[in-house]
């Protein structure tokens, strides 16, 4: 995709916006762009910079993701959400070999919500964790619909990055692993919803998790030196090494910041919208049967994606037979957790003709096997009745069927689950 009306091709060194930024090393990439740690001159701080394909239609997408960016971040600086979504610093042309690209730079975060689930191996991150990171993105939608106006389209785990704040801190100095300490270690590494109810560790368990922390100690320093196409400073914190600063400093979790990336299919909620968007697992019934949509469709791929980092497994993972369609499967998936079937999706969608008959019943698919969400939190995670409770008490209301029904992120913040550990 190096080629006219594609990526840019970067090498290690090379500067941008009159040398301001030298390109230093790769931190991604996405259908849209290239994103690299660059060093800022002017500033003296180091920025993620994101070049974008130069043909007219990423073009185009790019001046729409500044003109949300900008709205997000002159807002309201005030608002505790403006903290959980990445903000744009700056913003310019390049010319190169393969047209011209918007060029967007950012702060630098470290890893997205998915490396965090790989590191769990996907069985699930530690409830106490994902609270956290719950708290921070309610803080940041119910900034981005409420006050900017904004509906992001595509909450997913890769679209959320983390960061410590003063990692430098952290850096060169691993804390004597304490007791206390190795059992958090341990549940952070290896922690799920399955063995956290499994019994205490033993003897052996405790020397293999002790040397298990050595290595990761050793990584989180040479993280930050290999690879390296050009010398860093040694207080350079490189984002692949947040994970591991958790696992050498497990008490630096209290103190990671959470935000919302991403503005690339975002739109204003007073748009003039039909477009199918979010991510298949996280769409929401709306979208799938071609209804009016709002912020609210946000707030289900939310509970969604919420429902994944704690258990390590889609909530709805639709597939495609040979008698119905994937869209098919998604809404009977969807009937079958919530058990309603509003009007609504029914009638009031482009599409809804082709899923439902004239009585509301599903056209391609007849056999349906009801479940609660707590019966599948407590029979398939095995979590105690009282919290299956408690979480399927919070996700319901962000997984209402029916749009206007569903929870909007402010209206979330104060519940009971938020609180607890
Ligand atoms: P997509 O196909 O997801 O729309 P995109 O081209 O719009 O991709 P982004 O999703 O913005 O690009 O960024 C691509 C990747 O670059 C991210 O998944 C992440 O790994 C990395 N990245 C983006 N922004 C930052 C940042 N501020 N700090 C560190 N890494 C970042
Ligand atoms: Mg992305
Ligand atoms: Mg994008």
């Amino acid at each position: 995709e190096y080629q006219p009306g594609g990526y840019h091709p970067v090498s290690f060194g090379d500067q941008f916006h009159q040398d301001r930024y030298k390109v230093v090393r790769k931190l991604g990439w996405g259908h849209f762009s290239t994103v690299w740690l660059a060093h800022d001159k002017e500033k003296n701080m180091y920025v993620a910079l994101k070049i974008v394909k130069s043909a007219p239609r990423f073009t185009q997408s790019a001046l729409e993701e500044i003109k949300l960016l900008e709205k997000v971040k002159e807002t309201n600086k005030e608002a505790v959400g403006w903290n959980h979504i990445a903000q744009l610093l700056d913003h310019f042309w390049h010319q190169g070999p393969n047209g011209k690209h918007v060029c967007m730079t950012f702060e630098v975060l470290g890893e997205s919500l998915l490396s965090l689930m790989k590191r769990f191996n996907h069985r699930g991150i530690p409830s106490a964790m994902v609270k956290r990171i719950t708290r921070q993105l309610l803080l940041g939608l119910d900034y981005l619909h409420r006050e900017c106006g904004i509906i992001h389209t595509d909450i997913k785990p890769e679209n959320v990055l983390l960061w410590i704040p003063n990692v430098q801190s952290y850096l060169g100095h691993p804390s004597q692993p304490s007791d206390n300490q190795q059992q958090v270690q341990q549940s952070a590494s290896s922690a799920s919803l399955l063995n956290q109810t499994s019994p205490g560790s033993t003897k052996s368990r405790k020397r293999r998790v002790k040397r298990r922390i050595k290595k990761q100690q050793a990584r989180a320093t040479v993280s930050l030196h290999e690879e390296c196409p050009l010398p860093l400073e040694p207080s350079l914190v490189l984002p692949s090494s947040v994970l591991d600063i958790l696992l050498v400093h497990p008490e630096a979790l209290d103190r990671v910041v959470v935000k919302l990336a991403d503005l690339g299919n975002a739109c204003w909620t007073s748009g003039d919208y039909g477009h199918v968007i979010q991510t298949r697992q996280y769409r929401s019934p709306e979208v799938i049967v071609g209804a009016r949509w709002s912020e609210r469709a946000d707030m289900w791929s939310l509970a969604c994606m919420i429902f994944e980092l704690l258990t390590g497994e889609f909530l709805f993972d639709p597939r495609g037979g040979s008698k119905f369609s994937k869209d098919d499967d998604h809404l009977a998936q969807i009937i079958e957790l919530m058990q309603v079937v509003p009007r609504s999706l029914t009638t009031l969608g482009e599409y809804s003709r082709e899923f439902f008959g004239k009585n509301g019943q599903l056209r391609n698919i007849k056999k349906l096997r009801y479940r609660r969400l707590r019966d599948v939190l407590h029979d398939s995670f095995l979590l105690p009745p009282s919290e299956a409770d408690l979480l399927s008490h919070f996700l319901s209301p962000m997984l209402q069927v029916e749009m206007e029904k569903r929870r909007a992120a402010k209206a979330m913040l104060d519940h009971q689950w938020l609180c607890g550990h």
